[in-house]
């Protein structure tokens, strides 16, 4: 460990998983930007391929720079260990992998990324696993939609695109009850905003894309797990409590304990679908996360001064911000997301979706991009873009009906992103 783990988030935001270079004494991380590394001797590689010693073989499944990066988020996160990957859509298959086989199903919220209910619903059908798709706000349904195929259940802490929060203790609660993990996509959130394993978490995932780069120029993932689930408690987990006949019977839940996720994401997830994070990224967002609290605070600031006027003004009809006393999930926010409701929501202008469409085009400060999280201001009219592949249902469910625009709001002036709103509403709504 290379910072003390009890130490303040601002100060593990910078130093977790960072120790000067022991070659050079570099401060900053390097970028480790090499394919392979030397073995000392025939028996250290031997040891190392065996899992018996834990040291770096190969960058498809270990570099440096990228566990450094590793550390960090476990850290942020209060995991055991981490594993990151090329995006937050590899990260997804990553923690599904261990856990599902043909004929098994995940629980998942309606309310999640466009790209992932596609994912959910099209693409992992293809590997005989499906999902079910239910509003996590109705813990019944949730409870209800668990069979003996379930494997995980999966929702986001702050839920893409209405900013919704999830009540996580509540899901948690019933994941457990069920004997299966909870899985918790925080990338909208942050671990500055919440912390997914102190509500019953077992695995995070992120979408390093977003905020923990916080700058839109790399693309990467990040599975963290808890550490707290025990996979040989029923047979319900073989890939991780039975041997592994790659690794000559060797079983991960016995082997490493709690960090038999971590292990088995790193030496069968990267070693066999290969959907590995490379330096370059992972130097990017280790630089971004350096700044992460500082950045949360102000997104979350704009993000009120914005979703407020925005409420107030005629010209829309209503505005998802938690953050609003009026939404119905301003209740979870000091629960859940004590630090604020992040920077993510939607609103409904008036005039549907032509109006959307020409306010859209309208901005000028705010970019018209499929992205969030970045310190630039952001809008999408999701029915015609991200969501675009839903079903009109799924589009409605999802919180991304026609007449609603999302915005991933920056940390730029407010006064101006306000201003910018104004003129645009003014010609989207003449
Ligand atoms: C962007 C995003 C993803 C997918 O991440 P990529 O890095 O684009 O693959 C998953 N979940 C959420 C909440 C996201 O915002």
């Amino acid at each position: 460990m290379s910072a003390d783990p009890t130490y303040g988030f601002d100060t593990l935001q910078i130093h977790a998983g960072a120790r000067p270079d022991p070659a050079t004494g570099a401060r900053q991380v390097p970028i480790y930007q090499t394919t392979a590394y030397v073995f000392r001797d025939a028996d250290h590689a031997a040891a190392l391929f065996n899992l018996q010693e834990v040291g770096y073989i190969y960058s498809r499944l270990t570099n440096p720079t990228v566990a450094a990066l590793q550390e960090r988020v476990a850290t942020l996160e209060g995991g055991a260990g981490a594993v990151c990957c090329s995006s937050g859509h590899a990260a997804q298959l990553m923690a599904l992998f261990p856990l599902m086989a043909p004929g098994m199903n995940v629980v998942a919220s309606s309310r999640l990324y466009g790209g992932t209910v596609t994912q959910f619903s099209q693409t992992i059908k293809r590997f005989g696993w499906s999902a079910t798709f239910v509003d996590f706000d109705d813990h019944d349904a949730v409870k209800a939609a668990i069979d003996d195929n379930t494997r995980a259940v999966f929702c986001e802490a702050i839920a893409n695109p209405g900013g919704h929060i999830t009540d996580l203790d509540t899901i948690s609660a019933i994941s457990d009850e069920a004997g299966i993990p909870l899985i918790v996509d925080n990338t909208s959130a942050t671990p500055y905003l919440c912390r997914p394993i102190e509500h019953g978490a077992t695995l995070v995932v992120h979408s390093t894309t977003k905020y923990l780069t916080g700058n839109g120029t790399v693309t990467g993932g990040c599975v963290v797990d808890s550490g707290k689930f025990d996979w040989a408690a029923n047979d319900k987990f073989p890939s991780l409590s039975e041997p592994e006949p790659a690794y000559h019977g060797l079983k991960f839940a016995e082997t490493f304990g709690p960090l038999a996720f971590t292990f088995h994401g790193i030496a069968i997830g990267l070693r066999d679908l290969g959907m590995t994070m490379n330096p370059q990224a992972a130097h990017y967002t280790l630089m971004g996360i350096e700044t992460l609290s500082l950045r949360m605070d102000r997104h979350v600031e704009n993000a009120m001064k914005v979703a407020k006027w925005l409420e107030d003004d005629p010209r829309t009809d209503y505005v998802t911000y938690a953050g609003l006393p009026s939404s119905p999930y301003a209740k979870l926010v000091p629960k859940i997301c004590p630090k604020g409701a992040g920077a993510l929501f939607t609103v409904a202008v008036k005039g549907g979706y032509d109006a959307c469409v020409k306010l859209v085009d309208s901005l000028e400060i705010f970019s018209h991009v499929a992205n969030l999280g970045d310190t630039r201001s952001l809008i999408i009219h999701s029915a015609s873009t991200t969501h675009r592949q839903l079903t009109a249902e799924q589009q409605e469910a999802a919180g991304a009906g026609p007449g609603i625009v999302r915005l991933s709001i920056g940390i730029e002036d407010a006064d101006d992103l306000i201003a910018d709103l104004d003129q645009a509403l003014a010609k989207a709504t003449a």
